[in-house]
């Protein structure tokens, strides 16, 4: 059975016999959801309450000493089951879904969320999950363990992006070199850099040579600032990169009217907004929308010059 039917069996079992998981996806049936018509595409807003834990998750140093870690295997609730992946993760059951089916993969040893030196177990990952959406979420980029390295996953056909990715409307730049896509893209809210190819290696490598532009941009910060969207479909890869230069938005921090509970990461860049307070869900406008993925994202100009190094 490939990894993709072993973990469709582990949500159903998971459903039957982890009463957490059980609810939360018989809630996920009933959550509402709205779109906002941008020029040319829709991002979806799902009001999901169960999601407060993530979204407003304390990620500073000193709550994240103060907590049990949550993805270590020994603080797990014992109904939570796993399924051994590459020798060095545990994949599980996410149980405050956003997906239908909602997957974390959990590295077994308590490492921090740094992705340069596991970029390659994460194309791994995807095509190992072919039925499924890889992504990852930088340690100030919405991951809520940023002490814990970790992936998620969630099955194909939910994110926005994966039809705006096939019509291809908002490409900008675009290359190809032995093989391997590069393509830069503009007017869609938030930039992103693509990369889709065959040859695992030279993926990585062009990764890494943008990591290491964006690097240069953000020396201040343990990596640069990321979401990356990651698929595989018949052997070749699809790789998105959401560049971020912030954490959350001023709206987050605001009190009273001015709230909005938002803390942007993979999802929310593919076009599935969370909002887990019902106000910001019923008075998030399109306006705020665009403004805040404005304040979190990297500048176009800075991804450009990213994108064109790697292109080159
Ligand atoms: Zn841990």
């Amino acid at each position: 059975m490939n990894l993709s039917a072993q973990a469709r069996q582990l949500i159903a079992e998971q459903q039957k016999n982890w009463e957490l998981a059980r609810q939360n996806y018989a809630g996920l049936k009933s959550v509402q959801t709205r779109k906002l018509a941008f020029d040319g595409f829709d991002i979806t807003v799902q009001f999901n309450p169960e999601r407060i834990r993530s979204s407003a998750a304390k990620v500073d140093a000193g709550s994240i000493e103060a907590r049990p870690c949550f993805l270590c295997p020994h603080h797990r609730p014992a109904a939570q089951k796993s399924i051994p992946v590459l020798g060095k993760y545990d994949l599980l059951v996410n149980p405050y879904p956003i997906f239908p089916e909602h997957l974390t993969i959990v590295h077994i040893d308590h490492i921090g969320q740094l992705i340069a030196a596991h970029f390659w177990d994460m194309l791994d990952l995807a095509r190992m999950l072919e039925e499924f959406t890889v992504f990852y979420n930088g340690p100030k980029c919405g991951a809520s363990a940023p002490d814990h390295l970790h992936f998620q996953a969630g099955n194909k056909g939910f994110l926005p992006m994966e039809w705006d990715f096939k019509k291809g409307s908002f490409f900008q730049d675009a290359r190809t070199k032995n093989g391997m896509d590069m393509i830069r893209w503009t007017a869609y809210l938030r930039p992103v850099f693509t990369l889709s190819g065959k040859n695992k290696e030279q993926l990585v490598e062009a990764f890494m040579r943008f990591y290491h532009e964006m690097e240069a941009l953000q020396s201040h910060e343990p990596e640069p600032m990321l979401n990356i969207i990651a698929w595989c479909r018949a052997g070749r890869w699809t790789i998105h990169m959401f560049p971020r230069k912030l954490h959350r938005p001023w709206q987050y921090f605001e009190t009273g009217e001015k709230q909005i509970v938002f803390s942007p990461a993979s999802v929310d860049m593919g076009g599935v907004i969370i909002l887990p307070r019902e106000e910001d869900y019923r008075s998030i406008t399109m306006a705020d929308v665009q403004d805040i993925y404005g304040q979190v994202c990297l500048d176009e100009q800075h991804v450009r010059h990213c994108a064109l190094v790697v292109m080159d």
